[in-house]
Order: C-alpha cells, then sequence, then structure tokens
C-alpha cells in the first residue's frame, strides 16, 4: 500500500476549509482498512478532533419503502434553505442477501446532492476494527470539522443496524407508513423504544385520514414505553416528503430537543457515553480476535471445544485452560 498523496497538516487544513476534494480524500483516509492509512487518519483525526461536536446528529431509519430517501431530500433542502450545511451519510445493514448495497444506489436525493451546502457520502465497505461502525462515526468527525452543523446518519430499520447508528447519534427519527393494519408491520417494538420521535411520511392525498389515525395509535403505544432519552416524551408526528408538509415541524421538535437536552447537560453525557461504550466496545473486538486468531489457542480450540460438548469438560474450566495457553506466550 503506498502512502497517501497528501500530508496530515494538508489533509487537516483542506478539511477545516471545506475543500470538497481533500474531504472526499480524507474520508477515504479513515474508510482505508490498510494498517499504514489507518496511522496517519489516526493523526488527522486526532488533530481534528477539536473542531469537531458542533453539530446535531440524527439517526433516520424506517423500513425499505418508508421514504427515508424521499425525506432525506426534502428535510436536507430546507435545512439547506436555511443556511445551515448537511452531511448524509448511510451505514448499510450487513446482510449477506443484500451485501450492504440497499442505500448504495447513486440516483438518490438528486437535488440535494447537487447542493453546495450539502455533502453525501454513501455507506462504507467493512473491514476489520470497528469496521463500518468506525469508519461512520470517524467520518462524521471529519464532516464537523468541515463545518456540517447537521449530520443525518440514515439506515434501513432491519436487522442490527439501527442499534449501531442509535449509538452514534443524539436524536433518533423513525419514518413510518400509514397502510392500514400494517402499522407495525415489518417494525420491530425494539426499534420504536430506541427512538425520539416516530414520523408518519406519505400523510398526503388519501393517506392523511389513515396517517391521523396511525398517528394516535402510536401515541397511545408510545404513552407506555420508556422514552429513549430520559426527559424526553418520544411522540408521533406526520409529514409529507412529496408536499413537505410536516417537514419544518419536525425540525422545530428537533430543535426543542437539542435545546433542552443541551440545558439539562444530557446531550453532553449521552456523547460521553457513546465514546467511551464505543472504545470500550472497540477493545472487547479486538481482544476477542486478538484471542482467537492466536495459533496456540486455535490449536486447542477444537479438542477442548469436543470435551465440552461431551460433557467431559466444564465450560468454566475450558475458558481457565484456554486463557493460561494465551497468556503464556506473554511471559
Ligand atoms: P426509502 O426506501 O425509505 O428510501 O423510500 P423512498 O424515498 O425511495 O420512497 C419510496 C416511495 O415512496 C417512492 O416512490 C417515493 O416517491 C414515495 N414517497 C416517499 N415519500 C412520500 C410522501 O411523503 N408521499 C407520497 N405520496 N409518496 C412518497
Amino acid at each position: 500500500v503506498r502512502r497517501p498523496r497528501l500530508s496530515v497538516e494538508q489533509y487537516v487544513q483542506g478539511v477545516l476549509e471545506n475543500n470538497r476534494s481533500v474531504l472526499a480524500q480524507a474520508i477515504t483516509l479513515v474508510e482505508s482498512n490498510s494498517p499504514v492509512h489507518m496511522e496517519i487518519a489516526q493523526e488527522v483525526l486526532g488533530q481534528l478532533l477539536p473542531h469537531t461536536g458542533k453539530s446535531i446528529r440524527i439517526g433516520i431509519t424506517g423500513v425499505p419503502g418508508a421514504g427515508k430517501s424521499t425525506f432525506i431530500e426534502a428535510f436536507g433542502m430546507m435545512l439547506c434553505e436555511k443556511g445551515h450545511r448537511v452531511a448524509v451519510l448511510a451505514v448499510d445493514p450487513s446482510s449477506p442477501v443484500t451485501k450492504g448495497s440497499i442505500l448504495g444506489d447513486k440516483t438518490r436525493m438528486e437535488l440535494l446532492s447537487r447542493n453546495p451546502n450539502a455533502f453525501i457520502r454513501p455507506s462504507a465497505a467493512g473491514g476489520t476494527l470497528g469496521g463500518v461502525n468506525r469508519k461512520t462515526r470517524e467520518t462524521m468527525l471529519i464532516c464537523e470539522a468541515a463545518g456540517f452543523d447537521v449530520i443525518l446518519i440514515e439506515t434501513v430499520g432491519v436487522g442490527q443496524s439501527e442499534t449501531t447508528v442509535r449509538s452514534m447519534v443524539d436524536f433518533f427519527l423513525l419514518l413510518m407508513l400509514t397502510g392500514a393494519g400494517d402499522e407495525l408491520q415489518g417494525i420491530k417494538k425494539g426499534v420504536i423504544e430506541i427512538a425520539d420521535a416516530l414520523l408518519i411520511n406519505k400523510a398526503d392525498g388519501e393517506n392523511k385520514d389513515r396517517a391521523l389515525i396511525a398517528k394516535g395509535e402510536f401515541n397511545r403505544v408510545l404513552h407506555y414505553l420508556q422514552p429513549a432519552t430520559p426527559g424526553w416524551e418520544t411522540k408521533a408526528y406526520m409529514c409529507s416528503s412529496l408536499t413537505c408538509e410536516g417537514i419544518p415541524e419536525i425540525w422545530a421538535v428537533i430543535e426543542n430537543f437539542r435545546e433542552r437536552m443541551t440545558r439539562s447537560g444530557f446531550l453532553q453525557s449521552r456523547r460521553q457515553a457513546q465514546s467511551l461504550n464505543w472504545m470500550q466496545s472497540m477493545t472487547a473486538d479486538y481482544l476477542h480476535a486478538h484471542f482467537y486468531s492466536h495459533p496456540e489457542v486455535a490449536k486447542a480450540l477444537p479438542d477442548v471445544e469436543g470435551r465440552v460438548a461431551r460433557g467431559e469438560l466444564s465450560a468454566t474450566s475450558a475458558v481457565q485452560q484456554l486463557i493460561a495457553i494465551y497468556e503464556k506466550s506473554f511471559q
């Protein structure tokens, strides 16, 4: 692997000046799985860190067809018109079926992608040490350093990716459909529980009445759930991403959330907890991989597992034996 063309200083300067070409190259650098690139990327990030954290970080999820890209286009355009600078990132669920390409479609958000105040970055591929999770977090920090003050992180509401996105954002928005009877279809209750707002999209034309009914039903369900953010009441709202009705209102909700949670100190403590959890989870992943790829451990494992499976060895003794083999290599 060759060293990148730019120096650490050039990356840092370029990102801080919001030079689009350098911004894109800096993101490519943090997305690289090569150890050389990772080392330089961490130097760049280290220097950018003092310039990060000033955005509102919003996660957006919903089943395929809920209208995520249509909503982000309408919402993002409105924010750009208000003078905000909007970065849109995506986290694909890692599914062997889709091979993580659900969100990769380039024809989405055509207006927003041409807006000079917006920046759209498709989802990164996996890899080592934290994979997509690390790449998205670090891309978010780079975008913040480049002056984007609204970060939208989109994911499909299936699988584990909503939890991943929840763990890196301030506010989590769940887009819903109004279809009669299938309000809860495809959306797991667990996803509703991590949302700070439910937004019933496509509340236009004939759908509007059904959206109103769905809104009432959701609000009744939400009443019995623990809110995702202490001190904040998760409620259902409705909008149309086609007519833009309800879009300014959901931004007002998010601004109110930000104002209240900043004042109470919760926003800062959530971000601190997110960073620490993330550090601990990366450490755990690293140690897990290191342990199982250790040659002596790998050699002993099949026999030890066989004995545990046959009931000849207790699980606890098995772990003690494997750890002893692992630790011997450090003595
Ligand atoms: P995604 O899979 O969640 O990104 O959904 P899309 O944004 O691709 O939208 C799926 C379909 O719903 C498209 O045909 C959109 O035109 C349509 N759609 C999205 N938002 C609205 C809306 O607010 N009203 C109506 N009537 N249709 C919408």
